[in-house]
């Protein structure tokens, strides 16, 4: 109605309204999530190169959030983490993740890394390294098995602030990759200013490798790259055998993806964490 009488939008107003009415019935929806046991975690391996990968190559999991919505069943994350920003609601929904994610890594035999996914506004709140020493006191969890991903959006938000806290987090013992990268705009700046233990090569990357000849050239650049700076690569969405081959004969450390195992839930990897004896 209002933008009806603002005239010149009248023809999209109904599908506006919609849209406005349906954001806010999920805001207050995810706003009741975490009491209601709707938000969960997958979990993806994460490998150390090798052209035949098996159970034993794991060296970590990363943490995916997923939400089970009582009607609309499931918000895909790339949905609902804006959501949770805009609103703040990802500072009471990060803590849970984070939380979950080094309680149930804890619990594995195998001291395996934990990757937890940060968000920009997750990461600027001054509380984040308070909680994170915290968590890591209260689930025993060693610091240098939690690895805390974020993207260059982060930097780009506040850079001073970002690299002060990368400092204090760095300090604890926790470990921080650079995720996405290559996606972004001015990833290059970043990578030499902060002092990233690991860079994740985007997706879309490693998804044309072998379909043009630049994203291999990309690819080999960013791991001599990456190497030159002492930092580890890993790639993610590694779904073929020929992707992998290209990145073990490149000299990628580390790889990530349906190849090697989609998300799902921990109980589905029981040999990978040490809980059941290998076939
Ligand atoms: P991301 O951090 O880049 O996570 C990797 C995404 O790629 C995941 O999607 C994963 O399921 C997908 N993926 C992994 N391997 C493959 C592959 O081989 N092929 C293809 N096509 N896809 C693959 P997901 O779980 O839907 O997450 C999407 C994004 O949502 C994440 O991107 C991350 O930015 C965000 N997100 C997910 N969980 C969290 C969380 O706990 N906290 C925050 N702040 N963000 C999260
Ligand atoms: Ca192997
Ligand atoms: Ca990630
Ligand atoms: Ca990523």
């Amino acid at each position: 109605a209002k933008a009806r009488a603002r005239g010149s939008v009248s023809l999209f107003a109904p599908e506006m309204d919609m849209q406005i009415r349906d954001r806010r019935a999920l805001h207050q929806d995810l706003s009741n999530a975490i009491r209601n046991g709707e938000l969960t975690l997958h979990y993806q391996p994460q490998a150390a190169s090798s052209k035949s990968i098996d159970e034993t190559d794991v060296v970590g999991f990363e943490a995916l959030a997923r939400w089970r919505h009582p009607t609309r069943g499931f918000v895909p994350p790339g949905e609902f983490i804006p959501l949770a920003e805009e609103s703040g609601l990802i500072v009471e929904i990060g803590e849970w993740i984070l939380r979950e994610a080094c309680r149930e890594a804890a619990s594995w035999p195998k001291p395996l890394q934990i990757a937890v996914n940060l968000s920009p506004a997750q990461f600027l709140n001054s509380d984040l390294v308070g909680f994170i020493h915290q968590v890591l006191l209260e689930t025993g969890l060693q610091p240098g098995r939690l690895e805390l991903e974020i993207t260059e959006g982060v930097l780009i938000e506040d850079f001073e602030r970002g690299l002060a806290l990368l400092r204090r987090v760095k300090a604890l013992g926790v470990r921080v990759s650079m995720d996405d990268f290559g996606s972004g705009y001015s990833s290059l700046t970043y990578l030499q200013a902060f002092p990233f233990d690991k860079i994740k090569i985007d997706r879309a990357f490693i998804m044309n490798l072998g379909r043009n000849a630049q994203s291999a050239s990309i690819v080999r650049a960013v791991i001599g790259l990456g190497h030159g700076l002492g930092v580890s690569l890993v790639a993610e969405g590694v779904e073929t055998q020929e992707q992998l081959d290209f990145l073990v004969d490149e000299g990628c450390d580390a790889v990530q993806g349906y190849l090697i195992g989609r998300p799902a839930p921990i109980d589905q990897f029981p040999c990978m964490v040490g809980l059941a004896p290998m076939l």
